[in-house]
């Protein structure tokens, strides 16, 4: 029968139980319960993926917090600064490797390709050894074993891994392949002892533009792993095609191949032909990154093609990735409607998908009749109410290039500006949330359940707003924030009162760490029946003289943290969404709000992974942004916030999106992003974040000031913001107030001096 695996599932759990067990710990210190629920979580998953009728279970995909800092943790890739508290408490210093702890700060974290999940970046330098500790990989592979699984351990590739790392010392990171690759050769023979039969090595970059350099590390690096005793070797490759690594990889001394079918499903053909016949080919072909249900006819296709090319005895059936980017179980949705739930598969319905694709392929005839089935209700899916509308269609055929226009340019915009704010230089504000307390937590859970009605949750807010708007101006913020108590997530509060998304409540998928994100669904065409966001901000600025900001999410990241429908192209959905905030954008200045942000720390994540599809992206995604701003006075101040730190490809499309000001993510990499800035003279302000608001960690004044004068060297006075590097709705007031006391004197400490 044609074998059916995956590449990884999601570790939070059917109830984020993970997360719970994490922020307990957290807490309270006691490691031996964190441990049993990631023990119970793991077997529960793998039981679910037997279950659903998976004949091999992946293992060592999960992790406590980030996969990428287990690998660098299992071949003691490790700062000094954290090893005497990894060497006294390995739980602690892992955490603290993490997300930092009150005397060290955390390693840099980066997204993970283009999705919404955060690695942890190895920090590594010339010179650097490793050593290899295999407990965790052999572990999860034996509890997999003593339930009678089939298991496979799933590990970084060492080309991927040094790839995905940043080295201290500006050296590359690939000079460390020689080093690195006898831990790798040594975890195989480990494995291979062990009696594992295959291990998944993970090289998602080879779905990259490589140099040589990296192209002849690949070759080095599997021609050494090789030569030693090892279990079977997948090599596994997705988020994408193999393009111009075609040939790489198929020729990599490697027992199977994983490919991307639903991203690149063009790829087929080369794939066949490049690929020997006695390999194992794992064909990706349920979307592992979406939650709709796959279309049978496509996958049908393409089974049939791989069937008559090579036969089905060495060829797996998997998600295109890992399930870590999918919800958990589409079953637990009972409040969505029942139509729209025929319409999506989550991590467990992709399983059962798959073995349903398997058994077709095998000719049973129930399988086939249920995925005829399937492709009907799919059919009607184009033709029910609100999927396609005519207004909204019509609306963005209408588009004239004026709509992406301000009235004037930068310059005469930011003289205007001064006059109306009158701020005084350096101006100090923060990105928009304040700490999410156990109060509003507990109020929009007793309103949700309707065990208060819609006055008491307001007066529960406008009290919050009221006390966040007071607390800014005690202690001396320029530019205030109403806080965004009323929202849970930014992008699902603007969904849920946009016409054509869809809510989950249970459909969460991990960001980093214990934090998740429950993205909504569009599954229809957007529009805005009413304002959003404008009573909360006419509120919070009637309280005060001092400018309010109004927060909205930009239309690149709602699309970008959404799961997208998959029958209308990116563009589309998102000119509609830019059409949608347009309207609020305006509304929030016929408000008489001076002042507003629009953010994109989506905007970077989605630009594709090859180089050749960058530009394409860019144009349409400034153009949604330019439309969402367009059409606003000169007086009004537009901001946006970007939330990371690789900034040097993108930066002509960060200027092209023509905001007044913009603040970004800058202090955990210490002000690097600003060489960006060296080269290219920006002409907007910007607010390189001063610390980090990820760590617990109360920062000082003077650390601040040191940053802020790392980013005069290469930013105009006139042009610097003060803001720490993200919002503050995952903090607690007990950190976030001395924190932003300290930020706003270090601004006033500065300004006296300049
Ligand atoms: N305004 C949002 C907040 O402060 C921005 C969050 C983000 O950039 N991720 O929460
Ligand atoms: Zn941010």
């Amino acid at each position: 029968m044609t074998h059916t695996t995956y590449l990884g599932f999601p570790r939070i759990g059917r109830r984020r139980e993970l997360k719970r067990a994490l922020e307990t710990y957290w807490q309270d210190g006691n490691a031996s319960a964190l441990l049993d629920t990631a023990r119970a979580l793991r077997q529960r998953h793998w039981q679910l993926a037997r279950e659903a009728g998976m004949q091999t279970v992946a293992v060592n995909d999960f992790s406590l917090y980030d996969h990428v800092l287990d690998t660098a943790v299992m071949f003691d890739a490790v700062p000094e600064r954290y090893r005497s508290l990894l060497q006294d408490d390995p739980l602690a210093g892992y955490f603290a490797m993490a997300r930092g702890n009150r005397n060290l700060h955390a390693l840099e974290m980066t997204k993970w390709f283009d999705t919404n999940y955060h690695y942890i970046v190895p920090e590594l330098h010339a010179g650097q050894r490793f050593q290899l500790n295999a407990n965790k990989p052999l572990a999860e592979w034996r509890e997999a074993g003593a339930l009678g699984l089939n298991a496979r351990p799933v590990v970084l590739g060492p080309v991927s891994f040094l790839l995905l790392s940043k080295t201290t010392d500006g050296s590359d990171a690939l000079n460390l392949l020689d080093a690195l690759l006898p831990a790798y050769v040594e975890l195989l023979a480990q494995l291979a002892q062990a009696g594992v039969d295959w291990i998944q090595l993970d090289e998602p970059c080879l779905v990259q533009d490589l140099d040589e350099t990296a192209r002849l590390a690949y070759v080095a690096a599997y021609e050494t792993l090789a030569q030693g005793a090892s279990p079977k070797r997948l090599l596994a490759s997705y988020f994408g095609g193999l393009g111009d690594n075609l040939a790489l990889a198929a020729n990599l001394p490697v027992d199977g191949l994983h490919v991307d079918l639903v991203r690149a499903p063009e790829q087929l053909d080369a794939v066949l032909s490049a690929l020997p016949a006695q390999r194992v080919l794992s064909a990706g072909v349920v979307d592992g990154r979406n939650i709709w249900r796959s279309q049978p006819t496509q996958v049908v296709t393409l089974l049939q093609k791989i069937a008559a090319a090579r036969g089905t005895e060495n060829l797996w059936l998997a998600p295109s990735c890992s399930l870590l980017h999918a919800p958990y179980d589409v079953a637990q949705e009972t409040s969505l409607p029942a139509e729209l739930r025929h319409w999506l598969a989550f991590a467990k319905q992709k399983l059962e998908e798959l073995k349903l694709y398997a058994q077709a392929l095998d000719g049973d005839e129930g399988a086939k009749h249920a995925l005829s089935d399937q492709s009907a209700r799919l059919a009607a899916r184009r033709l029910a109410d609100g999927v396609q509308r005519k207004d909204v269609r019509a609306r963005v055929r209408a588009l004239s290039p004026q709509a992406t226009q301000r009235r004037s340019s930068l310059a005469h915009r930011r003289k205007v500006q001064a006059e109306v704010l009158a701020l005084p230089p350096l101006p100090t504000t923060t990105i928009g949330s304040f700490p999410q307390t156990e109060t509003l937590r507990h109020a929009r859970a007793e309103h949700r359940a309707e065990r208060i009605d819609g006055d008491a949750y307001e007066s529960v807010l406008r009290e919050e707003i009221e006390r966040v708007i007071r607390f800014q101006e005690n202690i001396g913020l320029d530019v205030l924030v109403h806080g965004e108590p009323e929202r849970n997530d930014m992008v699902e509060y603007f969904g849920e009162q946009l016409d054509g998304f869809a809510f989950t409540r249970h459909g969460w998928v991990q960001s980093y760490g214990s934090r998740c994100v429950k993205p909504p669904i569009i599954w229809g065409d957007v529009s805005r029946p009413q304002p959003m966001t404008v009573s909360w901000t006419r509120y919070a600025q009637s309280l005060t003289d001092r400018p309010v900001k109004g927060m909205l999410t930009g239309p690149v990241t709602v699309l970008q943290w959404s799961f997208v429908r998959d029958d209308l192209p990116r563009d589309q959905v998102c000119l509609q969404l830019a059409l949608a905030l347009r309207d609020e954008v305006h509304d929030l200045e016929s408000a008489g709000i001076r002042v507003i942000q629009i953010d994109e720390p989506a905007l970077r994540e989605g630009l594709p992974i090859r180089r050749a599809d960058h530009a394409a992206y860019l144009e349409w995604a400034v153009r949604c942004f330019r439309i969402t701003a367009g059409g606003t006075g000169d007086a009004t101040q537009i901001h946006t916030h970007m939330c990371y730190s690789e900034f040097n490809d993108i930066i002509e499309a960060v200027a092209a999106l023509d905001a007044d000001v913009i603040s970004i993510e800058s202090s955990r990499s210490r002000m690097e992003l600003l060489q960006a800035f060296e080269d290219f003279r920006y002409p907007g302000s910007i607010g390189p974040g001063v610390y980090d608001i990820h760590s617990p960690r109360v920062p000082s004044k003077t650390e601040m000031i040191d940053l802020l004068q790392r980013a005069l060297t290469v930013l105009e006075p006139g042009q610097l913001w003060v803001n720490p590097d993200c919002g503050l709705k995952t903090r607690g007031w007990k950190e976030t107030e001395p924190a932003l006391v300290a930020m706003v004197q270090a601004a006033q400490s500065l300004r006296a001096t300049l």
